[in-house]
């Protein structure tokens, strides 16, 4: 019977000999070089075979995908279900590292362990020398079954991501100072409403504004977490602290004032665009790179115009912080699927994302395309340098978007333009950033989180909006938003995060 099945064997090996000389692009079963994706995130990123940094991608490794995600489909997580329900899946699947590893566990996706070992060696290595991130790539049930990626490297811990931004030029024109604390921020606010700072004759100023919904940008100015975090080695909920009472509060008295945005809950992602290009917008806290790109964007038709990143104010203990930084894996990544038949080639298509060639394709492009090097001097083209979106925008739509490979912060330093630039570095040299409230969890920590979170967070949101525009009064309803919250299971979700974080954080 061995004996059978060792003729058999070296049957087959000689045919497989004999196929890699006819296809020296050799794959698992012989044929085809094409994989299937699906790719569908945050609403708008969704795979396009023209992209060209993956064109450029199968040029290394002779591997060409192809996405399976419609755009016609703008709800992501739909879309993800969708594919999820269809009896045969695309041989790999990219999306948020909680569901790969949900489908991973409930065996849509294959364990990647040994497939590393025998075939990645450039995952290989990022897993020996930065055991954080394997940890982060493994599941509950101890497999992994997606690769992660970060946008701009993965040595620093935490990388500012976003930042208090002023007009100058308002500032300069009422003879103020930049904000060094929450009043002064107030004060300056305070002024931009009531002295005309665009000089139209109106009060027609929004001193504050945010594309993101909602005022979650100003707690950190009162000592308020956006969510879960630790302190003095307990898990507290950010929307259920005295802080956050006092917080919400004053800054629905800000609105009643006028000085944020009355529609703030709705606007929504063209916000910047709106009220700066009618000279009306006059502070946010937002990303660095995209906000500073409005200096260029807005400078003809808006004389002096200066849209300037500050040192975060000090919040009301005095402590100069951020807290919306990024971790430096951004959560993304991409898997093996159950029903994928050249698994190898597959991880090896993975790891090319990896070695130094992948790395750099996916920081900054095609050379010769987007980018010149003239003695190791990285240099981006002026196409791309000079987008009106900004740089990052550009280099997006040419497929750098968030899947499984480590970009370089140099690359991202050099696509902004000064203004960006200086805030990041302000902020990053000034360690301002807080470390991300990070936790471990197990299955059944998970499961109560699932359960529970979600409507907890929407409860909390729906309440904080109505409190913010006056419907409601903390006052009055506080204490019944405590024990709402309480029979929404809050305590059993913050014991689980306590367990999780605990994990991390070894006393
Ligand atoms: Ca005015």
């Amino acid at each position: 019977m061995k004996r059978i099945t060792a003729v058999f064997l070296t049957f087959i090996l000689l045919l497989g000999v004999m196929t890699g000389c006819v296809n020296n692009k050799q794959s698992d079963n012989g044929e085809g070089n094409e994989l299937t994706i699906f790719m569908h995130f945050w609403g708008y990123n969704v795979f396009n075979n023209d992209w060209p940094i993956f064109k450029k991608a199968e040029e290394f490794t002779g591997i060409r995908l192809r996405g399976t995600a419609a755009e016609t489909i703008s709800d992501s997580n739909q879309s993800f279900n969708t594919m999820r329900a269809n009896e045969h899946l695309p041989d790999i699947i990219h999306y948020t590292k909680g569901n790969l590893n949900k489908i991973g566990i409930e065996g849509a996706l294959i364990p990647l362990e040994d497939l590393i070992d025998k075939h990645a060696p450039n995952i290989k290595k990022l897993f020996e020398d930065y055991p954080e991130i394997k940890r982060f790539a493994t599941a509950v049930d101890g497999h992994i079954y997606f690769i992660p990626g970060s946008l701009s490297g993965v040595d620093d811990k935490q990388v500012p991501s976003t930042g208090w931004f002023l007009r100058k030029d308002w500032i300069d024109k009422l003879g103020l100072e930049f904000p060094t604390n929450v009043n002064e921020y107030y004060n300056v606010l305070k002024a931009f409403r009531e002295r005309d700072p665009n000089e139209n004759g109106k009060k027609d100023e929004v001193p504050y504004f945010n594309r993101k919904a909602g005022v979650s940008a100003l707690y950190q100015l009162f000592d308020v977490f956006d969510g879960m975090y630790a302190k003095d080695r307990k898990v507290r909920y950010g929307y259920a602290t005295p802080e956050y009472r006092y917080a919400v509060k004053e800054i629905a008295r800000w609105y009643e004032e006028g000085l944020i945005d009355k529609e703030i809950f709705t606007r929504g992602n063209q916000t910047r665009e709106q009220l700066l290009s009618i000279n009306v917008g006059g502070s946010t806290h937002d990303w660095f790179s995209s906000t500073s790109v409005f200096n260029e964007s807005y400078k003809e038709r808006i004389k002096g115009f200066s849209f300037v990143p500050i040192a975060p104010p000090a919040d009301i203990n005095g402590v100069v912080k951020e807290m919306e930084s990024r971790s430096a894996l951004h959560g993304l990544g991409w898997g093996i699927s159950k029903d994928n038949n050249k698994v190898n080639d597959t991880i090896k298509y993975f790891d090319f994302w990896m070695s130094p060639e992948g790395r750099k394709l996916a920081s900054y492009g095609v050379e010769g395309v987007h980018y010149t090097e003239e003695n190791g001097k990285i240099k981006f083209s002026d196409e791309v340098i000079n987008y009106e979106k900004g740089a990052p925008t550009y280099l997006r739509n040419q497929g750098q978007v968030e899947f499984g490979t480590i970009g370089s912060l140099e690359a991202e330093l050099i696509a902004m333009n000064e203004i960006g630039r200086n805030g990041f570095e302000m902020y990053r040299k000034n360690n301002w950033c807080q470390i991300p409230f990070e936790t471990d969890l197990i299955k059944e920590e998970q499961d109560v989180v699932s359960a529970y979170l979600n409507d907890i967070n929407t409860y909390a949101k729906e309440q904080e909006q109505k409190w913010i525009t006056g419907e409601d009064s903390v006052d009055d309803k506080w204490d019944n938003y405590l024990k709402t919250l309480d029979s929404m299971h809050l305590s059993e979700v913050i014991t689980a995060y306590q367990s999780g974080w605990e994990r991390i954080n070894v006393k």
